[in-house]
């Protein structure tokens, strides 16, 4: 029963959308702003209009996006039920409209077992993807019907075997990760001449091992890395039957998504290498853990100019968020960020400061560590203390990173919800 996953149907753009969304757990009980698909920037400034006190940062979420996402993972991957991995985002919206949307969820940890339960999901569509758990998490997995993890070490399976010996394993497996910004086999992940003794202290526990899962690693660039990936995975299936045990019937391919256009390309090397090795395999149930994919680009973030320093020609200005906050991913991924300028206090005729003269600008985060610094060199118009920067695609390791260090509180961050009609040719 665990190791079955009934795939999504098709997501059919549109208002039905809207009405799933406002029904969802979470969702129901805030309010919710629909807004056209380019009209982000408006709502954002209304936001700030409205609220002329406000002086806090915040995020909007676009749950029309999500709902084009969604409908984007299944046109491209309608065999492979995406299992959300909640430690990218777990804003409590977002992840009830992943649940009313028909996703699966990835939890690591028993407070993200918890914080999914609640929303009404039921346990058979979580996946404990934590190869490494503590055994009061064990146990309380097994408490409330969580039947579906992974392993990649022997006593891993002593710790289940004594608590939650009803549990299906999946062994993870340590592939090629060395292409992705991100890697994490350097700490998961079986080698190749650890199968089969890991697959032999599972059967000597009496467990059942229903499938192989792998992670190639955050933002692959490469999308062949998935291809070798399942290839190894096939040769673990081949194993087991070989060692006399029960077919195997599940295979996790993971995360390391990202939006198009590499989705797109990634999806349809998953869908040859499942082809060329896995299309004898009966009965088999395959299953998808992204992260990325999902929160990055819903999420907005907006923050407050709390001061500035002009120093001849360049100006210096400090945010109310920084590395220590939302925007902590500077810190390891020297990724560019997508900043715009919106003068709502200063220059409330043009606020997006269209065809304004700019300067080589400095921006800071609010704490007292110089590290906190988000951008140099960048060019911006003159903007004022109250005026605001807006930071798109915020969504990914974010705030589900930030810390209240300094007294900076990332996890007070507000989140406004939005929905935009995403198709062009259909109103709300
Ligand atoms: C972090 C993580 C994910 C999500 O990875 P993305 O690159 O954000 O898609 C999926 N599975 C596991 C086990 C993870 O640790």
């Amino acid at each position: 029963m665990a190791c079955k996953c009934e795939p999504l149907g098709p997501i059919i753009l549109g208002s039905n959308n809207l009405q799933t969304i406002l029904s969802a757990a979470i969702v129901r009980e805030k309010s919710v702003t629909t807004i056209h698909k380019d009209g982000l920037m408006d709502f954002i400034q209304s936001i700030i209009f409205n609220k002329p006190e406000l002086k806090e940062p915040f995020y909007v979420l676009d749950m029309g996006v999500v709902v084009s996402l969604m409908d984007m993972w299944t046109r491209n991957l309608p065999s492979i039920c995406p299992f959300y991995a909640v430690k990218c985002n777990p804003e409590p919206a977002f992840l009830g409209a992943m649940a009313a949307l028909g996703a699966g969820f990835d939890c690591a940890s028993q407070v993200e077992i918890e914080t999914i339960l609640s929303l009404g999901v039921s346990p058979d569509r979580i996946i404990y993807a934590n190869p490494c758990k503590a055994e009061s998490h064990i146990k309380y997995a097994a408490s409330v019907g969580v039947n579906l993890t992974t392993f990649d070490s022997k006593e891993e399976v002593e710790k289940i075997r004594k608590h939650h010996p009803k549990c299906a394993l999946l062994i993870r497996i340590k592939v090629d990760d060395s292409d992705a910004k991100w890697p994490l086999g350097v700490k998961f992940g079986a080698l190749p001449e650890e199968f089969e003794p890991l697959l032999l202290a599972a059967r000597t526990a009496k467990l059942a091992v229903c499938g192989v899962s792998f992670h190639v690693g955050s933002i692959v660039t490469d999308s062949c890395t998935y291809q070798a990936a399942i290839a190894a995975a096939k040769t673990v299936f081949d194993m087991a039957i070989r060692l006399g045990m029960p077919q195997m019937r599940m295979l996790n391919i993971g995360g390391g998504f990202t939006v198009a256009p590499q989705f797109e390309g990634s999806a349809t090397i998953i869908k040859s290498a499942l082809q060329e090795y896995f299309q004898n395999e009966s009965g088999l149930t395959i299953i998808a853990e992204p992260g990325r994919f999902f929160a990055e680009t819903p999420f907005t973030l907006v923050a407050t100019i709390i001061g500035k320093r002009v120093r001849g020609e360049f100006r210096e200005y400090w945010i109310n968020d920084g590395v220590y906050g939302s925007l902590n991913y500077l810190l390891f991924d020297h990724a560019s960020v997508d900043l715009m300028p919106l003068a709502c206090t200063s220059n409330s005729g043009n606020p997006t400061c269209q065809g304004s003269r700019t300067y080589v600008s400095t921006v800071f985060g609010p704490t007292c560590d110089a590290i906190d610094t988000i951008v140099r060199g960048h060019q911006l118009p003159e903007l004022q203390v109250n005026d605001w920067l807006v930071f798109k695609n915020m969504g990914a390791y974010t705030i589900a990173v930030g810390s209240n260090f300094n007294g900076f509180r990332a996890s007070a961050t507000k989140t406004h919800l939005a929905y935009s009609n995403q198709s062009n040719c259909r109103d709300l």
